[in-house]
């Protein structure tokens, strides 16, 4: 391979949110999988999700003793989705494996990945044939979502895949360049296309610690996959307007002749079933659009999607400027690429990284 030395082949990006007991065997794993493949042309970005326990120290300190861990730090936990896109965004890697860490997904599949990719691929995604050490509940909810998923997507969103993909720099830095808010990564990327090629392989039980996705972070996940990638819920409320117009006419023609037949006082039950039932579906209606004004404010504030506070490699530490999460990704590259490697600050001084000793 005729890379110039400092680039890197491979990156491997994992979110992490309290998950001190397992990084450092996840770390092993990762890195000596990833040898075997690039020699020492790869990195692993670690991203710390505003853990509350010691995940920082050990990133730190895997920093210290492997020079190609870099570290970030959110500013506070701001979920997978967003710390996954943070980790994207300070990745350099040609091919970019993106996988949780607590080795529920096996970095070793990274082996058959490679080839899968050397043969055209631009995203291998791992399929879950079966999972292991999870719930029923988990079980039953996750293949409930994928099923209603598949129904309402708007592009093709295949079933039981989570974010553990390998993909392509330009995958990568058209998904970083996507700029919605509300992430739904493994949507966003079927929606990017190219040849996207499944894997099947078995979920692994987690390796230590309990999963950070309880059920109310599971609805809201759901909400924001459906939103994103569907319109069918605003269609609903259409088919709810028309449907409740169409009794709203027979009510009157059914009125009209009591009125004919002079019996008008009768039907005070009806009324009183015709209010509720239309204030019920008015609520609905409302609700639906609201999902949707709420997400168009939101995308409005065009508020940074993360902040991050610091990047970490070996005994250097780099402060990131404010105005980074917003630059396009071949400037945050640029900028990354001159901090760590020395040269000082970005070409066109728009990005002032301050290397820190
Ligand atoms: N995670 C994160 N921020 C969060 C929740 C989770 O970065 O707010 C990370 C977590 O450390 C793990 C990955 O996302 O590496 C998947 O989370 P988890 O295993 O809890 O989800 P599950 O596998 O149960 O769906
Ligand atoms: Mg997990």
């Amino acid at each position: 391979m005729n890379q110039k030395p400092q680039e890197l082949l491979l990156s491997i990006v994992a979110p992490c949110h309290n998950e001190e007991e397992g990084l450092g065997e996840f770390c092993r794993r990762a890195e000596a999988t990833a040898r075997g493949i690039a020699g020492e042309a790869f990195e692993i970005v670690l991203v710390d999700d505003g853990s509350t326990d010691g995940t920082w120290e050990i990133i730190a300190s895997l920093a210290a003793t492997t020079p190609q861990v870099l570290g970030v730090r959110l500013m506070r936990n701001h979920g997978h989705q967003l710390a996954a896109t943070a980790g994207l965004a300070a990745s350099r890697g040609e091919r970019v494996l993106l996988i949780d860490a607590d080795l529920q997904d096996p970095p070793e599949l990274l082996l058959m990945m490679m080839p899968i990719m050397d043969r055209g691929a631009d995203v291998v995604y791992g399929q879950r044939v079966r999972r292991q050490g999870e719930s029923w509940f988990k079980l039953a909810s996750a293949s409930l979502f994928y099923r209603l998923l598949s129904r309402l997507a708007s592009v093709a969103i295949p079933r039981d895949v989570g974010d553990f993909r390998l993909m392509r720099r330009r995958v990568v830095d058209i998904l970083l360049a996507m700029p919605e808010r509300d992430r739904f990564i493994r949507g966003m990327v079927s929606w990017i296309g190219g040849r996207q090629v499944a894997l099947p392989y078995e979920r692994d039980a987690r390796f230590a610690g309990t999963t950070k996705y309880p059920l109310r972070k599971m609805i809201n996940f759901a909400i924001d996959a459906i939103t994103s990638f569907s319109t069918v819920p605003l269609r609903i409320s259409t088919w709810l307007g028309l449907a409740s117009a169409g009794c709203a006419a027979l009510l009157l023609f059914y009125t009209l002749i009591r009125w004919v037949e002079g019996e008008t006082i009768v039907g005070w039950s009806s009324i009183m079933a015709a209010i509720t039932a239309f204030s019920a579906i008015q609520l609905i209606c409302i609700g639906i659009i609201g999902e949707y004004v709420g997400r168009l404010v939101q995308e409005n504030k065009r508020r940074p999607m993360f902040m991050i506070e610091s990047l970490l490699q070996g005994d250097r530490s780099l402060d990131i400027p404010g105005g980074f999460s917003d630059m396009d990704a071949a400037g945050k590259r640029r900028v990354l690429d001159d901090a760590l490697h020395g040269l000082g600050e970005g070409a066109d001084g728009a990005a002032q990284v301050r290397a820190i000793q």
